[in-house]
């Protein structure tokens, strides 16, 4: 019998996975990647086998309103095509790992009841995220997880980058920057002695610009500091969320204007953003479509925020060698990578404008002095192959 292994990636709204099978003396392959959305909403599978042909793509029923309702649909649907398979592991994104995990983790029940106390440093994410484990915990007791954790790779930041300034007791709970999308930036940093090898040891920037946006400075392959910190609110404007913010803004939410913490909390991960500027979406594509001029100061700001950070992260780096985009802005909106780049000339970037259009993977010119690059992320390979190496599957 094959040897299947499922990477599960579990988000408030959506849940995404990859089945890899391993054949019968055979080295492990991609099977089926898919996700379930609008959960909650109006819930939709949609799957496709590894060479893109569409395997499902149907409206699930109401009852789907929930994670766990969710993981029940997908089960349902792998039972469909891979009845009676041999599961020989679950590897898991999660979003935070807190103080202690450096590294992924095969998960206990005492290691989820752990990560579970740094749910207040990640609500709209690491509940979703623990909630898979649990229900996997509570249907297939006795096959491996793994936790894959996105701030992992920033662990290795020096103090400096780490620390947030204020008084020593406070800080003494693991109040300090951790960064996020770490395995987004681990994958990319895998792939650039293949894809871009003139850079792969350099001083590199990568833009993360997704729902979720963030940068990573990179210098050798190693995160030197990124625009997240200490919950996934920090650094670049995103979907929803304003990125960073003068505190005193949120003093001003409490005191001023009498709003309670889940009041605030609301407006800082759900309202703000895209969203919070134009007041008609926190969708990018979407925006740029639109000519409202709050549409356009969304897009304006996002822009503009982004090449600011680049700045601050390039001083960082004492100058940097080469900026990737990646995610769903960065590898999908030629437009958005033009605004940047534009914006980054200063710092040697020289956009070849064909190669923008043609998603590159080398979008800047052969003088230009930054080389700069397009490349897909694949956040679900990078926990697949976490996952082999942790349980010994590979
Ligand atoms: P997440 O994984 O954080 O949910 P994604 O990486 O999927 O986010 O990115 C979603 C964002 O990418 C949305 O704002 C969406 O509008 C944007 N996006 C996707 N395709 C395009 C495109 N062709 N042009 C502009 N933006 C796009």
């Amino acid at each position: 019998m094959d040897d299947y292994a499922l990477v599960l990636n579990a988000g408030s709204s959506s849940l995404k996975f990859c089945v890899y099978r391993r054949p019968v003396a055979e080295r492990w392959r991609l099977e089926s990647r898919g996700q379930i959305e609008g959960i909650g909403t109006s819930p939709q599978l949609s799957a496709k086998d590894a060479q893109g042909e569409i395997l499902a793509e149907n409206r699930l029923e109401d009852w789907v309103s929930d994670g766990r309702a969710a993981l029940d649909a997908l089960a349902s649907f792998l039972r469909s095509k891979y009845g009676g398979a041999r599961v020989l592991g679950v590897g898991h994104r999660v979003v935070h790992g807190g103080a202690r995990y450096a590294e992924p983790v095969v998960v206990t029940r005492e290691v989820l009841e752990e990560l579970y106390e740094l749910v207040p440093l990640a609500p709209l994410h690491q509940p979703h995220n623990l909630a898979a484990i649990d229900a996997i915990f509570d249907r297939m007791p006795d096959v491996p997880q793994v936790a894959c954790f996105d701030t992992s790779f920033h662990y290795c930041q020096l103090p400096v980058a780490k620390i947030i300034p204020l008084p020593s007791d406070i800080r003494k709970s693991g109040l300090q920057r951790y960064g996020f999308h770490g395995l987004s930036y681990e994958y990319i940093a895998s792939v650039l002695p293949d894809v871009a090898p003139e850079i792969a040891k350099g001083r590199v920037i990568i833009a993360h610009l997704g729902s979720g946006a963030s940068l990573c400075a990179l210098k050798n392959a190693k995160s030197v500091d990124s625009t997240l910190g200490f919950t996934a609110l920090d650094g670049l404007c995103m979907g929803t969320r304003p990125g960073a913010l003068d505190p005193g803004v949120v003093l001003y939410l409490f005191q001023s204007l009498g709003l309670s913490a889940k009041e605030v909390e609301t407006i800082l991960y759900k309202k703000s953003g895209l969203l919070g500027i134009s007041g008609i979406s926190n969708d990018m594509r979407d925006l740029l479509t639109r000519s409202e001029p709050k549409a356009r100061l969304a897009v304006d700001y996002f822009v503009y925020r982004a090449a600011k950070e680049i700045g601050a992260m390039a001083a960082v780096l004492g100058g940097i060698d080469g900026l990737v985009f990646t995610a769903g802005i960065g590898e999908n909106s030629p437009d958005i990578r033009r605004r940047i780049c534009q914006a980054s000339s200063w710092l040697g970037v020289e956009l070849d404008e064909v190669a923008n259009t043609k998603k590159g993977p080398r979008i800047s010119t052969l003088k230009s002095k930054v080389s700069t690059w397009v490349i897909p992320t694949n956040e679900e390979l990078m926990i697949a192959r976490h996952t082999g190496t942790m349980l010994g599957l590979l």
